[in-house]
């Protein structure tokens, strides 16, 4: 009879990295073997809420963790289905005294941390969650009060103004029993998905997300402020999957951010890294949002607009999922999320407002589609992204402050490069033509459709929807 192995856990969930692990790092240096776990969702059940894209990146970024803890000497050990029972399996495994985690401030992964900080103190075993996915915790960015900020300007300044935690080292070594037996790493069959011919994806590991870092600190956020609403140009740090998987931790993004704005001479330069840091910042604030209101999942966060008359989605949504709407820069940023499950954050206003103003389209249905195909899809910026552009969320745009696709178009691509690149059948249409006249649209482009709306009345529509509604509450 082998001997019962004795372990501590490390869970991982949305911290896939060896390098900066706050728990993986405090669960190494207990001095005793380490298993480093991974819980994927029951692959058992075809995946219904995200898609082919995202879990093929979630796959690489394991495959990818698998090496780095191999090199350290340690072993991923996967397992799948309900994350606190593959964990309470484990502890029958062998001797465990402690179980360490990240701590999520999405009210899924609060649950399961509460499910199992109780069978963990009902078997004697320590349970101990870290803070690692925010710059700052809950609790450091309150109201003088201890309540939950509810606008992201005071939010951000008390943000900015506190000392940051710096990135901790990679632990220098670990071991993991031989007894515990791994799932093979997972992939797509595993959930009955396949990754369709057209997508093109970044790659997902540690090795790719410090890559996208160096690149973005030198190359493209030099000019972050100046250029950051344009799609055309690269001036965005392309780090939001590897933030949201945790291939790189927020700290380290801080750090090198931080510390390129302290030694950039030009002001425009020091200016653009300050505002990228003001960015992270929105970031912490959705999580923060989330922890204290996590009813809005399912509700609007302004109260006065629940319950607003949203239509029915017909073939309209289906025009819009497709990239098939006849306003150029909509179908653009449809496009290009579908490619390559990602869309520029000014485009993502867009084709959100478009969505709930135009076509009178409940958020929701917005919020669900992009979960299905961006990499980052993550609840917390998701929901907050969706609920602005609704102008039912946190900061929200008024409800009669309504984007008109036209004009956001001819401001942030005036040539139309970024409209091209995904619409190539309006590549000969003239840039002015993209912009100001529909039917021109139309009639370069052979097979591009005339517009499935017109946005003027629309927009007249949504003002009265909105106006009737709050005569009412
Ligand atoms: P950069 O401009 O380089 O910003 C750096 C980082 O700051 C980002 O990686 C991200 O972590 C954070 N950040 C930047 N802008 C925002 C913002 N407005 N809100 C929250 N965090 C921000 N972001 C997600 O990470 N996941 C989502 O599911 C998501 N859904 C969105 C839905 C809608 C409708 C909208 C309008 C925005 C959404 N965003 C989401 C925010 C934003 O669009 C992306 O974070 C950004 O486009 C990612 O590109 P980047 O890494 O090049 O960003």
């Amino acid at each position: 009879m082998p001997e019962s192995p004795s372990f501590i856990i490390h869970w991982f969930r949305r911290d896939l990295r060896v390098s900066d692990n706050s728990s993986l790092l405090a669960a190494s240096h207990k001095g005793e073997k380490v298993v480093p776990l991974y819980v994927a969702s029951d692959w058992k059940k075809a995946h219904a809420w995200t898609g082919p894209g995202r879990q093929q990146f979630l796959c690489e970024c394991l495959e990818s963790l698998a090496g780095n803890l191999a090199k350290l000497g340690g072993r991923l050990i996967i397992r799948s289905g309900d994350p606190v029972e593959a964990i309470v399996r484990l502890l029958d495994e062998g001797s465990v005294s402690e179980v360490h985690y990240n701590r999520d401030p999405d009210p899924h992964g609060r649950k399961d941390e509460l499910r199992l900080a109780e069978i963990c103190e009902a078997r004697g075993v320590a349970c101990v969650g870290h803070d690692d996915v925010a710059l700052h915790t809950f609790d450091q960015t309150t109201k003088d009060d201890g309540t939950a900020y509810r606008v992201y300007t005071p939010y951000s300044k008390r943000w900015l103004k506190l000392e940051k935690r710096k990135p901790a080292s990679t632990p220098k070594q670990l071991a993991t029993p031989d007894q515990i037996a791994s799932d093979p790493l997972p992939t797509l069959e595993n959930w009955q998905l396949n990754l369709p011919s057209h997508l093109d994806l970044l790659s997902g590991s540690e090795a790719a997300a410090r890559s996208r870092l160096k690149d973005a600190i030198a190359k493209r956020l030099p000019s972050y402020a100046q250029n950051r609403d344009h799609p055309s140009v690269p001036a965005t740090s392309r780090l939001s999957q590897d933030l949201r998987w945790g291939t790189i931790s927020i700290r380290k993004a801080y750090a090198e951010a931080h510390k390129a704005h302290e030694e950039a001479r030009d002001p425009d330069v020091r200016a653009s890294y300050h505002t990228f840091i003001k960015e992270l910042a929105w970031r912490d604030f959705y999580l923060h949002l989330l922890e204290a209101y996590p009813e809005v999942l399912q509700h609007e966060f302004n109260a006065d607009y629940r319950g607003l008359p949203w239509a029915e989605p017909d073939e309209k949504f289906e025009a819009w999922k497709e990239g098939h709407t006849g306003f150029p820069i909509v179908d653009a940023g449809m496009r290009e999320l579908r490619t390559t499950g990602f869309m520029h954050n000014r485009v993502r206003m867009i084709v959100a407002m478009f969505l709930t103003k135009d076509l009178h389209l409940d958020w929701r249905l917005g919020e669900q589609h992009f979960a299905q195909h961006l990499l980052d899809g993550e609840i917390a910026s998701n929901n907050g992204g969706w609920q602005w552009s609704a102008g039912t969320g946190a900061d929200a745009a008024p409800y009669f402050r309504i984007q008109n696709p036209w004009t956001q178009s001819k401001r942030f691509d005036a040539k139309g490069e970024y409209i091209k690149k995904w619409v190539p059948e309006l590549d000969a249409v003239p840039a002015k033509a993209l912009h100001e006249a529909p039917d021109l649209v139309s009639g370069h482009g052979k097979s591009y459709p005339q517009p499935i709306v017109n946005h003027a009345q629309e927009r007249d529509k949504t003002l009265s929807i909105f106006k009737k509604h709050l005569d009412t509450v």
